[in-house]
């Protein structure tokens, strides 16, 4: 993929790329006070976002004011000297958009999962050079996200980034949309030229999640942030209760500690290397282990073979979580972690018994 360096298209004046803005465009007034609040606070975003057409789940919510709300954004970012980005969801907003000169698209979770409406949309930027954002889809599919990135980057688009926003669980958790940060990760580890940003407000869900969450994402190296912000959140017509004010917001920007990438000195270097070290030496350890009880294993299931024993024994497998839990809370280990790691133990086991014990022979 031909991907632009983000300092090409991004003008970044704070710690972090930032996009900030309201949930959506509700009036020329919402937007201009809110553009006053953030100068007031010294916040200039390389991109101010607005929701023009809001994807909502239920009827008769704030759909967004549409065409009206681009005439408001067109005039405010003379008046302002601010870039604009809004989501598209079909070609027809991505024409619009274009056409009442918005600088830049993100694609929201809902259509980034809809490959028709991706390829409408990159269908009309294949005429056009303009940043496009992508949001990761509602649901924890990478494939899925990959296959949106693709799409328009192969309408000709270069400046392109991927924004992070949580994923859709059943249930109730702490976050509006799980992080699964091994997801983005994966992604940087298979496109390491493509920006990554990260939406904090859209994954907490609430004000106070805002700064924990933007602190981990630049902690795994993220290059910026989208933070919904609003100069009165109390009466905004979509997202309150996760929308911050411009002096919050700055509050949180102040407060956020970056940490350097790759430019270590040569202290960090060799004190790095030597812990490094020592983590290889561990997990070769590790692995010595899995194999020896991958033989033991083995013994067993020949025995098992043999004295027609069936592979799952229920309750021995409930000892083993009962007694490696409580080994885990002696040592301090967290216990979900140890959880999930004998869970993975005892598919493997079944796996390679089953191999052993259904062997025609
Ligand atoms: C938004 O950014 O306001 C939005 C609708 O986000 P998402 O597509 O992540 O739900
Ligand atoms: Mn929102």
């Amino acid at each position: 993929m031909n991907i632009a360096p983000l300092n090409n298209w991004f003008n970044n004046s704070g710690k972090t790329a930032l996009i900030a803005g309201p949930c959506g465009a509700e009036s020329y007034q919402q937007l201009s006070n809110t553009l006053t609040d953030l100068t007031k606070n010294n916040i200039r975003p390389g991109f101010f976002r607005a929701g023009v057409w809001k994807p909502r789940t239920r009827p008769n919510s704030f759909e967004g004011k549409g065409e009206e709300a681009l005439k408001w954004l067109k005039d405010l970012k003379k008046e302002y000297s601010v870039k604009t980005i809004v989501e598209v969801a079909n070609a027809e907003h991505a024409e619009l958009a274009l056409k009442y000169g918005v600088d830049a698209l993100w694609i929201g979770a809902r259509t980034t999962g809809n490959p028709f409406s991706v390829q409408e949309i990159a269908d009309v930027l294949k005429k056009v050079t303009v940043p496009v954002l992508i949001k990761n889809p509602i649901h924890a599919d990478l494939q899925l996200w990959l296959g949106a990135i693709e799409r328009i980057a192969n309408s000709g688009i270069t400046q392109l980034a991927a924004i992070h926003r949580g994923f859709y669980v059943y249930g109730k958790t702490k976050y509006r949309n799980k992080p699964f940060w091994q997801i983005p990760i994966e992604l940087r580890t298979l496109v390491p030229q493509l920006p990554l940003f990260c939406d904090p407000s859209h994954i907490g869900g609430s004000v106070d999640l805002i700064a924990p969450i933007s602190q981990k994402a630049l902690d795994l190296g993220f290059d910026g942030l989208m933070i919904e912000t609003h100069f009165n959140p109390a009466q905004a017509l979509s997202d309150a209760q996760q929308q911050v004010t411009p002096f919050q917001l700055n509050k949180i920007l102040e407060d956020l500690i970056c940490r350097q990438k790759t430019d270590l000195n040569d202290n960090d270097k060799t004190k790095l290397h030597e812990l490094r070290n020592i983590i290889d030496d561990i997990d070769e350890d590790l692995l010595n282990l899995l194999k020896k009880r991958i033989l033991v294993i083995e013994e067993i299931a020949n025995y098992k073979k043999t004295n027609h024993i069936a592979i799952f024994q229920l309750e021995r497998w409930q000892e083993i979580i009962r007694t490696r839990a409580k080994l885990a809370d002696k040592l301090g280990l967290n216990r979900q972690h140890v959880e999930k790691i004998c869970q993975l133990l005892h598919e493997e086991s079944i796996k390679h018994q089953n191999s052993i014990m259904n062997k025609l022979s």
